[in-house]
């Protein structure tokens, strides 16, 4: 679902003279490959709309719900967790200072990979976790991956059902398709299924078909972000266990649908 017609119509103008279709991020063949997804693995969980151009519009990013694709009341929230760790900043669109804009309860984290700052965005939330400062204007507060920020809702957008916006930017009006595939939901892949590895040469999942934040790793920090002002408890208490009996299967949408 996307913000407001009049907002993405002005990015959409920026994106289209921002964002070069197609762009290797990574230079030589480097691109960095850090994202899991964006939520705890479950069966029910489908991506409902994909990242997309069209003549007059755009979606920027990744729609995510838990339900039936083809039933919106059916429609769950979800815990929302971190795709990789970084800094935090979190609004509630109605702070004049933040360092986001967004609309709704939404949550931001800047990444540092390979000398390089990446942003994941996470919009319409439910709920913010109590443990993100909201309305801060600066990236102070650190998150690990696989810590919750949230719950999936549909603030700054009741008029649609509730799911998770999930982007991905380099910079303000530069934002990237995760898959790199640059098409409609039906052109995205179902990450459980072997046979279907539709991620594109610099997505930024680290595996394909993306997977679940699994919390047994030894991650360093983030790099290069310095200290931090205040900690976010201990991402161990906080992680989702990923349930690897169960399967992440996507949506199938044939239809383009742009709400
Ligand atoms: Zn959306």
């Amino acid at each position: 679902m996307k913000r407001p017609l009049l907002l993405a119509s002005i990015i959409a103008t920026i994106s289209l003279t921002l964002v070069p279709v197609g762009a290797t991020f990574g230079g030589s063949g480097s691109n960095p490959r850090f994202l899991t997804l964006p939520f705890p693995q479950t069966e029910d969980m489908r991506i409902q709309d994909g990242w997309w151009r069209g003549d007059m519009d755009l979606h920027r990013g990744l729609d995510y719900i838990r339900g039936r694709v083809d039933r919106p009341a059916t429609w769950q929230s979800f815990p929302v967790i971190a795709a990789a760790s970084g800094k935090v900043c979190a609004g509630s669109g109605s702070e004049d200072r933040t360092c986001i804009q967004g609309v709704g309860k939404h949550v931001m984290i800047r990444h540092r990979k390979d000398g390089r700052t990446y942003y994941t965005y996470y919009g319409h939330l439910r709920k913010i976790a109590p443990e993100i400062p909201v309305g801060t204007d600066a990236y102070e507060t650190k998150v690990k991956r696989g810590q919750i920020i949230g719950w999936a809702g549909k603030t700054g957008n009741p008029g649609t059902a509730t799911h998770l916006h999930f982007e991905i930017l380099t910079g303000p009006g530069q934002w990237l398709d995760p898959y790199d595939i640059y098409g409609y939901a039906a052109a995205y892949p179902a990450p459980a299924d072997p046979r279907d590895r539709a991620c594109g040469p610099d997505h930024f999942w680290r595996e394909c078909p993306p997977a679940p934040y699994v919390p047994v790793e030894d991650e360093p920090p983030p790099e290069g972000d310095g200290p931090s002002r205040v900690g976010v408890g201990d991402a161990s208490t906080l992680a989702i266990r990923a349930d690897a009996a169960l399967r992440l299967t996507m949506g199938r949408r044939r239809t383009p649908r742009r709400a």
